[in-house]
């Protein structure tokens, strides 16, 4: 009997062991094996079919590691939507809504003035960048969510865990489970869009660059209401990002399966696509390197031409100026935006400077714990998913 039980146990260790999280976090790979990665990659689909097989896997993957599956009920957002500031074309306004219940997610809304009817939805999620007036408070988010708004889009712009309104508050972005609040709350950021009546559930984009570039594309993977998107400088076959918030969990890489960046883009197939890559980071192979995968992808669905790459060789890492340029026209194209006014034909640019780049105690939802209801979850608490 002793020995049964004692077998039982080494089985149990061992089973334990096998199960061992596998992460593949920044630089896993060499450029080199990521291209060989790939080819074994496509070497397990080869039509449609296959594909969508090999589509379902990846994605319930992603969803296991990040302890999402299955995903948690939906429960009230409670949202907050409070002190509209008027501007020239747009509107602003502080919103909040909770992911789980006690746990907020607090960003800006900008709204087009002077238009009626069902507007497209955009979610404008950010990196990592530091500094008092980080993550979306920074004034390249601003341009960019003032502009879709101007072209007639509602933008929610929200912050990361442990960044703007979240680290005021006193949440660490250090948090253990940063992985899974972050894609939540995503998903309930697409909930909170389809609340708000001036919003077409059926025109929902999402754009983020660099730790916004993998919120971005991680959403669109996970959840099909997702009908365009634009990862900016942040898909790439070699790099999986450096932060616990993007590879802290078995997402990538599992005894059964092995992904990476570019095939979790590849998962938007075939909604629109576009990738903005540059020279000046992990993004610098995208033109031969990831983005022929994921037309190739593509290619299944016949949908090839809705898979685009804007690839700037003497650009650094970020969303800077350029980079909003090539981005502005694909949303105008897959989601109907109305770049008059906006866009000058004669410098083939949009204009942002009409744009007003806000204080950032003029965003902020709540100032204080105290104004925050008295349920609000303590910041550094664990929240509770089940
Ligand atoms: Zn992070």
């Amino acid at each position: 009997m002793k020995r049964v039980l004692l077998s039982v146990v080494l089985i149990s260790i061992s089973c334990i062991a096998a199960e061992k999280p596998i992460l593949c976090v920044g630089k896993y790979h060499s450029e080199a094996e990521a291209v060989a990665q790939l080819k074994r990659m496509s070497a397990t689909h080869s039509n449609l079919t296959q594909w969508k097989a090999r589509a379902a896997a990846v994605r319930q993957q992603i969803l296991t590691g990040a302890n999402l599956n299955p995903l948690p009920k939906r429960t009230p957002l409670n949202s907050i939507i409070k002190n509209k500031r008027i501007y020239k074309g747009y509107t602003v306004e502080s919103a909040t809504f909770e992911a789980r219940p006690g746990y907020f997610v607090y960003g800006n809304l900008y709204r087009p003035l002077g238009r009626t009817g069902k507007r497209s939805g955009i979610l404008c999620p950010h990196g990592h960048a530091r500094g008092p007036e980080g993550g979306r408070l920074r004034s390249d988010q601003q341009n960019r969510c003032a502009t879709l708004a101007r072209m007639g889009a509602v933008v929610f712009s929200y912050d990361m865990i442990g960044f703007g309104d979240s680290e005021h508050l006193g949440w660490s972005h250090k948090h253990p489970q940063a992985l899974t609040l972050q894609t939540w709350s995503s998903i309930r950021a697409v909930d909170f869009m389809e609340t708000l009546s001036d919003v077409d559930e059926n025109k929902i984009g999402i754009t983020g660059c660099s730790g916004g570039g993998t919120q971005a594309f991680l959403l669109t993977a996970v959840d099909d209401r997702v009908a365009v998107s634009v990862p900016v400088v942040m898909v790439s076959a070699h790099f999986f990002g450096g932060c616990h918030c993007e590879s802290g969990m078995p997402i990538h890489k599992t005894s059964k399966l092995e992904t990476n960046n570019a095939e979790i883009a590849a998962l938007a197939a075939p909604r629109p696509l576009l990738l903005i890559s540059v020279g000046g980071d992990w993004t610098k192979n995208t033109p031969v390197v990831e983005y022929p995968y994921i037309r190739r992808v593509y290619n299944f669905f016949g949908k090839e031409s809705v898979a685009e790459n804007a690839h700037f060789p003497n650009q650094r890492h970020g969303y800077q100026y350029l980079k909003r340029q090539a981005m502005y026209p694909f949303m105008v194209k897959h989601l109907g935006l109305d770049r008059s006014g906006v866009y000058d034909k004669s410098t083939e640019l949009y204009d942002e400077s009409k744009n007003t780049i806000e204080k950032v105690t003029i965003m902020r939802t709540f100032n204080t714990l105290d104004e925050m209801p008295e349920h609000a979850l303590k910041p550094g608490a664990m929240v509770p998913f089940r």
